[in-house]
């Protein structure tokens, strides 16, 4: 049993505001305890139910070197640093490829645009106004079960917050654990640490017999598929047409089209990254 968990911040137990998310921030620190502590308790729940299993944990958020690594037991591995085309081109799934089983996505939030969505956005909030999947908006939930079922890989868990429940359609026959309820865009009424390492262990365990069974089903979008980008400002879309491959649909959107997802999300990666590259200050 091959177990990818990638893991991504807002949406881990105790985390609803912004200054949890940046190493600068006041309550980081405590905030890295709980995502670990989530991720733990997710690997302690795969092991009960395939004590054999190859796991790989895949850092998904911002600087991705969140997780304590002395703390994550000694059947994981951990994929860290941050998402540089050069480095990850696959973002918060560098390092999934056919071979494994499962993908699960752990510490998830809401997509762009949601209305009062917690810490609601898609991959880079200062660029991405909405992103879609063959024209419908979606958020990194289903771009990330896309990815994965382009290599043949169900989505067999989301661990996040409530309002990640109406992204769920993409995985129907997953598991889902809230790990708070959203109030609005930066509270929310928390389970604690205690109360979630129990669920989330539980959810694991669950998740595996359904892949087992076979009950899990691969997301798999139609051949040729397009992901388009609308941006923030029109400053972005004109950067990320360096791109090879990008094409401008309007002053503030960009398309890449292609035969698979994960094909195609490395070029709106790509161009994601070369959107936000900035002159310095004292050139704008
Ligand atoms: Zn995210």
């Amino acid at each position: 049993m091959k177990v990818f968990i990638a893991v991504d911040m807002e949406g881990a137990t105790g985390v609803v505001h912004h200054d949890q998310l940046m190493p600068d921030g006041r309550g980081y620190a405590a905030a890295q305890r709980m995502l670990t502590a989530d991720v733990k308790a997710v690997i302690h729940g795969v092991l009960e139910e395939a004590p054999q299993a190859d796991i790989v944990v895949g850092e998904g958020h911002a600087i991705m070197r969140n997780v304590i690594l002395d703390e994550i037991p000694p059947e994981a591995r951990v994929v860290v640093g941050p998402a540089r085309p050069d480095n990850k081109s696959l973002c918060q799934l560098e390092g999934l490829d056919a071979s494994f089983d499962v993908l699960f996505l752990v510490g998830y939030h809401a997509m762009a645009g949601r209305e009062l969505g917690l810490l609601a956005h898609t991959f880079v909030g200062s660029v991405v106004s909405t992103f879609r999947l063959n024209g419908s908006p979606v958020g990194e939930v289903e771009v990330n079960a896309a990815i994965a079922g382009a290599m043949g890989v169900p989505l067999g868990l989301v661990v996040g917050n409530s309002d990640v429940a109406d992204e769920m359609g993409c995985a129907p026959d997953a598991v889902f654990v809230a790990t708070k309820s959203v109030l609005g865009p930066t509270a929310a009424i928390c389970l604690v640490p205690q109360r979630t390492s129990v669920l989330l262990h539980e959810a694991a365990t669950e998740a595996i017999r359904r892949t087992r069974s076979g009950a899990l089903k691969p997301h798999v979008s139609r051949s040729p598929l397009s992901m388009s980008v609308t941006m923030h400002r029109r400053e972005q879309a004109a950067r990320a047409m360096t791109v090879p491959g990008v094409v401008r649909t309007d002053e503030l959107t960009i398309e890449v089209s292609g035969q698979d997802a994960a094909t195609v999300f490395r070029v709106v990666w790509k161009a994601l990254c070369a959107a936000l590259n900035e002159p310095p200050t004292w050139l704008q």
